[in-house]
């Protein structure tokens, strides 16, 4: 986990509306060049720190209505594009706003703001998740309207965010059908915390070996009963189930 794959919070900028960039120091994230004694006290310690702000920004969200869903993936699933599609879809019928997650640039805060969705892009320098109280800096700023939607889009990345619980309501893991059909078992702590699984891309499938029943038997190998929801953002096909989803179901509180 982050301890040794390396990764810091010593950058970690939130950027919102106002164009305004806050900076802060780094809160205790391990590190790779720390000992190895007392590595596992301090994720232990970390790990509660991060629950306990979870929780908070849980509570927050609920006083005021708020749905928060934790998008999870690796790189190039098509999170953005989901999101971008998703957005004029949805947001007649309920308030969306988004927390952009990645560890460099402003691109994906600028392709949800040119949908007209209120949006904060969070840099976590060489971080690799996000955690509570990113989020919570992250929802300062958004000010995201009582009973709306706040999808968190997190850093791309299969491992580390897993295992950080952000308060959300739900965790949906995107993957697609380009990165092969072994993912949810190559990366099965990914694919067990989620309560929705997007097959994205499956406009692909004449053109990869991955055959979609596979792909979602090993999901269900791993999170039996999960829900599996395949679709292409290019095509829309499977977007209005989707979209369904997001409008009719209570979300899992997890
Ligand atoms: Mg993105």
């Amino acid at each position: 986990m982050c301890g040794t794959c390396g990764c810091g919070e010593s950058d970690v900028r939130v950027e919102g509306q106002r164009g305004g960039g806050e900076h802060a120091a780094g809160t205790g994230h391990p590190h790779a060049h720390e000992p190895l004694a007392g590595v596992v006290e301090i994720e232990t310690a970390l790990l509660a720190k991060n629950q306990h702000l979870a929780d908070h920004n849980r509570a927050w969200l609920a006083a005021r209505g708020i749905v928060a869903l934790n998008l999870m993936s690796s790189p190039g699933s098509g999170k953005t594009s989901l999101l971008c599609r998703t957005i004029s879809a949805v947001a007649p019928s309920r308030p969306v706003a988004v927390v952009e997650g990645d560890q460099e640039t402003r691109l994906d805060a600028e392709r949800i703001r040119a949908t007209g969705a209120p949006v904060v892009q969070i840099n976590t320098g060489a971080g690799c998740h996000l955690d509570a109280d990113m989020l919570a800096r992250g929802l300062s700023e958004l000010n995201p309207a009582e009973g709306s939607l706040v999808f968190v889009e997190n850093v791309g990345n299969l491992v580390c965010p897993a295992l950080f619980d952000l308060g959300e309501a739900t965790r949906v893991v995107v993957v697609s059908v380009t990165e092969g059909e072994d993912k949810p078992l190559k990366y099965p702590a990914m694919f067990a915390v989620a309560d929705v699984v997007v097959i994205n891309k499956i406009d692909l499938l004449p053109y990869v070996d991955v055959r979609l029943a596979e792909l979602t038997a090993h999901c269900r190998s791993v999170n039996p009963g999960v829900r599996v929801l395949p679709l292409s953002v290019t095509t829309g096909e499977g977007i209005a189930a989707w979209c369904d989803w997001l409008l009719t179901s209570e979300p899992v509180s997890t």
